[in-house]
C-alpha cells in the first residue's frame, strides 16, 4: 500500500467555486501538497465579494454545540493564516476589536448575563459612561445604546483577503480554470467535472464549494440538501454635515443587527440585511438604516456613494453550514449564509481532516 505521503501527492482535487470558501479548501490542501485545479465561472460576482469582513465570534452568545466550535476553532486558526498570508501582502490584518450594540433593554440584559456567566476576559460591558457609547451615542442623537465590547473579535478586509489569497494560491501552483460546471460524475473510480464547453476534467476527488449551485450537481434523489438564497446588502453612504465626524467612531460596530464602518470623516458603510430574495429591492436605504428609531439628519440627508449586494446559500432543513462527505471522493461545504469570512479556517480544515482519512 502506498504511504500517505504518496497519495498527497498524486492525489488531484478539483475544487468548483472560488468563493472564500473555495479559496480556503484550496489554500488548505495545496499546504498539505495535492495538487489542485479551482474551477469558477464568474468569482467577481460572488458573495464573498461583497462581504464586510466582520469576525463574530468570541461574542457569539451560545457557547456550545457545533456553531461554536466552528468559531472558536476559526479564532484559533485565524492568526495563523493571518501570519502565513502576511508574506504575500504586509497589509493584511484583522482589525481588533469588535463593538455590538443595542438600543433594547431585554438584549442588553443578555448581554450582560452572557458576560457574567461566562467570565471571559475578552468580553466587557460597554455603558452609557463607556467613551465609545459617549461618541456613538452623540453622532446618532440617542440616550439608549450600550453593548458589549470584544477584543478577540474584528474585521479583515474581506476583498483584500481574497486578492491575497489568489497569490498565495497562484505561488503554491494551484491551477485556477475559468468555466462553469454543469454536471459530475464517477468513472472508473475518477471523478469527472463536466463544463458547459464541455470539457472534461478528470480529478480523484471533488469538493463543491458554488454555494446555491451546489445542489444542481449533486443528485437529488440520494442527497436530500436543499438550499435558500438569502439577499445580503451594503451601501456606501456620504454625509453633509460639518460638526459630524465619523472617524470620531469605533472603526467598526454593530447596532441592532446592521454593522457600521466609518471610511473616512463623511463616509460610512451599512450592512447587511437577510431577505429570502434574489434581487435587491429599491429601498435598500430605509432597510438599511432602520437600526435606530429616530435618525439623526446627517443620517437622514445622506447619499447613497455605492451600493452593493451578494446572493448567499441557507440550508433549508438543516443547520448552516453543510460539511458532508456525500459519496467517497465528493465533499459539499457550503451553504454560508453568514459568517463565511469567519469559518472558512475551521471549515477547510474539516474538508482537509476527510480527505487525510479517506486517502489513508
Ligand atoms: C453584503 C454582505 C455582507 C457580508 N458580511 C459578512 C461579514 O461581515 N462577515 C462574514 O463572515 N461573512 C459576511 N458575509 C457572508 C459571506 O460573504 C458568505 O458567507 C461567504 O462569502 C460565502 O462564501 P462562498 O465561497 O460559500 O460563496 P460565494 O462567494 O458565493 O462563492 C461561490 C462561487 O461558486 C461559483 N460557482 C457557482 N456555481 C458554479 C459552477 N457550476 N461552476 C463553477 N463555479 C460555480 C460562483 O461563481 C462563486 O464564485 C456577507 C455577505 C454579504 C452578501
Amino acid at each position: 500500500m502506498k504511504s500517505l505521503k504518496e497519495n498527497f501527492q498524486k492525489a488531484h482535487i478539483v475544487i468548483i467555486g472560488s468563493g472564500i470558501i473555495g479559496k480556503f479548501n484550496a489554500s488548505e490542501l495545496s499546504e498539505l501538497g495535492f495538487q489542485i485545479t479551482i474551477i469558477d465561472s464568474t468569482q467577481l460576482q460572488n458573495s464573498s465579494n461583497a462581504a464586510l469582513g466582520l469576525l463574530m465570534g468570541n461574542m457569539y452568545q451560545k457557547r456550545r454545540g457545533r456553531s461554536w466550535d466552528l468559531r472558536k476553532q476559526s479564532i484559533e486558526l485565524w492568526p495563523q493564516w493571518i501570519t502565513l498570508l502576511k508574506k504575500f501582502n504586509y497589509e493584511l490584518n484583522i482589525e481588533k476589536p469588535l463593538i455590538q450594540l443595542t438600543t433594547n433593554d431585554e438584549k442588553f440584559k443578555k448581554l450582560e448575563k452572557f458576560i457574567y456567566e461566562n467570565n471571559d476576559q475578552n468580553l466587557q460591558i460597554l455603558k452609557k459612561d463607556s467613551i465609545f457609547i459617549k461618541y456613538i451615542n452623540k453622532a446618532f442623537q440617542t440616550k439608549n445604546i450600550k453593548g458589549m465590547i470584544s477584543f478577540q473579535d474584528g474585521r479583515i478586509n474581506a476583498l483584500s483577503l481574497l486578492q491575497t489569497l489568489d497569490k498565495y494560491l497562484k505561488h503554491k501552483k494551484v491551477n485556477y480554470l475559468q468555466g462553469e460546471i454543469i454536471k459530475i460524475r464517477k468513472s472508473n473510480g475518477q471523478w469527472i467535472s463536466t463544463t458547459r464547453n464541455n470539457e472534461n476534467i478528470k480529478s480523484d476527488m471533488v469538493i463543491l464549494c458554488n454555494s446555491l449551485k451546489a445542489i444542481d450537481l449533486i443528485d437529488s434523489l440520494s442527497h436530500n440538501i436543499k438550499l435558500k438564497p438569502v439577499l445580503g446588502q451594503a451601501m456606501e453612504i456620504e454625509i453633509n454635515d460639518a460638526e459630524v465626524d465619523l472617524l470620531s467612531l469605533p472603526k467598526h460596530f454593530n447596532i441592532n443587527g446592521k454593522n457600521i464602518i466609518p471610511k473616512s470623516k463623511n463616509k460610512l458603510i451599512i450592512g447587511s440585511t437577510d431577505e429570502f430574495s434574489t434581487m435587491p429591492e429599491e429601498n435598500t436605504f430605509e432597510k438599511l438604516t432602520n437600526f435606530i428609531d429616530k435618525k439623526p439628519n446627517w443620517l437622514m440627508q445622506g447619499k447613497i456613494s455605492k451600493k452593493w449586494f451578494g446572493i448567499r446559500s441557507r440550508p433549508d432543513g438543516e443547520a448552516s453550514p453543510i460539511m458532508k462527505n456525500l459519496e467517497d471522493g465528493l465533499i459539499i461545504c457550503t451553504g454560508f449564509y453568514k459568517n463565511g469570512i469567519l469559518l472558512a479556517p475551521a471549515c477547510s480544515k474539516w474538508v482537509a481532516e476527510k480527505i487525510k482519512n479517506y486517502l489513508n
